[in-house]
């Protein structure tokens, strides 16, 4: 690429991060003059929808000039291509799109918008959108399959398992999460990880913890009920176990569910390797799993457990059925990290972290301190 569209291009890329979401708006009202129906796809807020999308423009804008850049941007835009097909896009939509990056872009440069800038950002554009629709079109599989709830119960005020049946065998490997759509929010697209493995029966089971005002955690712990219809997209993330290698699981709260789907597919097999898992919560009475945990353990001898809170005592309004003790399960008190960390040196261990952002960073970056290496320590994106 010679340097003059390079530049052009940087210059785009700072003027598309200087006002991020006036941009996407603008982007987004071009297309929608285009093909008004394209606005039924997203819901009535579309800020999470125009800061992710600016996000993916900077990333092109930026890998594009990089040396060696390329690979990369190919695999990252055929997954998100990949991504786009729970939504029902045609594959003019893509058009409609290039166009209205284009004149966007036109009209932030200026006088700026030369012929070297415009020819260095169109074949930008139509690499991007090329390969999502690319991938789109090539993916196998429905791009949308549902499953029917069966049964939900509510641990505690804010906490509910919901468990599920699909017609067929679900597409995800343990350890994976889905991206999941309630009727309560039809164009909210949410993640979350299976606890049990796939199986034949088409049975699902997720464990959801309302966040304060979160939309869609609040309507599954407080509105979903059993008929509910549930639509699952893409599976997604790689944590898995790695043979011949000592486990360190790391589990706050709910991330708890990727991590069990994971033992119960282990239990499957009598020899495993030595599984050591830390689960930790603010409240013993909030470690609502830990009798699946104990059964589990009691008849797979590779797998051992401890439970962590923060707090000695549940408050008034936590009414806990078991406790750690009760279940003959050790029981340690603070931090998950810290008590981690506290226990023994685990730098000949595979670690697999799964919580609370602040959870899985606090933990890999304690681990790393003690000498575990970073490549050995999987969790799932952050977002
Ligand atoms: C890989 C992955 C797997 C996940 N698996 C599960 C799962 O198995 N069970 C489960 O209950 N959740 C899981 N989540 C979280 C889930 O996808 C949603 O982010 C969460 O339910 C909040 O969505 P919401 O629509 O209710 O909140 P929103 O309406 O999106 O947000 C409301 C407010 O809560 C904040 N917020 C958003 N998410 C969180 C969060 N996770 N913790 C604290 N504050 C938050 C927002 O910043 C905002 O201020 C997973 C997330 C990821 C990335």
């Amino acid at each position: 690429m010679v340097s003059h569209s390079r530049h052009g291009l940087h210059r785009l890329r700072d003027l598309v991060n200087h006002d991020q979401q006036g941009f996407a708006t603008n982007v987004y009202a071009r297309l929608f003059s285009i093909e008004p129906g394209l606005r039924d796809l997203f819901g009535p807020s579309m800020t999470e929808t125009r800061g992710k999308f600016a996000g993916v423009i900077d990333h092109v804008l930026e890998a594009i000039p990089a040396p060696g850049g390329q690979d990369e941007l190919v695999e990252f835009l055929a997954q998100l291509g990949r991504d786009h097909r729970k939504y029902d896009i045609s594959p003019e939509a893509y058009d409609h799109m290039y166009r209205a990056l284009m004149d966007e872009f036109a009209a932030i440069m200026g006088p700026d918008w030369d012929d070297d800038t415009q020819q260095a950002a169109s074949q930008a554009m139509l690499l991007t959108t090329g390969v999502m629709r690319g991938a789109a079109q090539m993916a196998e599989g429905p791009a949308r399959w549902t499953a029917q709830v069966v049964e939900k119960f509510q641990i505690s005020r804010d906490l509910a398992v919901v468990r599920l049946v699909a017609q067929n065998r679900p597409a995800y490997k343990s350890g994976q999460y889905l991206e999941v759509q309630i009727p309560q929010w039809p164009t909210t697209w949410r993640n979350l990880s299976p606890a049990i493995p796939p199986n034949k029966h088409g049975e699902i089971e997720f464990h959801v913890r309302a966040v304060p005002g979160g939309l869609f955690s609040t309507s599954v712990v407080k509105e979903t009920a059993v008929g509910d219809q549930w639509t699952f997209a893409q599976a997604h993330g790689t944590l898995h176990i790695e043979p011949g290698r000592p486990v360190l699981m790391v589990a706050g709260g709910t991330g708890l569910a990727p991590l069990r789907a994971l033992l119960l597919d282990m239990a499957r097999r009598v020899d495993q390797v030595p599984t050591h898992v830390f689960y930790g919560a603010r409240y013993p009475g909030e470690l609502y799993d830990l009798a699946v945990l104990r059964r589990i353990c009691a008849t797979n001898p590779w797998l051992m457990i401890t439970a962590v809170s923060e707090h000695t005592e549940d408050p008034w309004w936590l009414d806990a059925s078991v406790t750690p003790t009760a279940l003959g399960i050790e029981h340690r008190y603070g931090t998950l990290a810290n008590v981690v960390v506290g226990y023994q040196d685990w730098s000949d261990h595979q670690v697999l972290v799964a919580g609370s952002a602040d959870m899985i960073e606090s933990t890999r970056t304690r681990l790393i301190i003690t000498g575990v290496p970073a490549r050995r320590i999987q969790h799932d994106p952050v977002i």
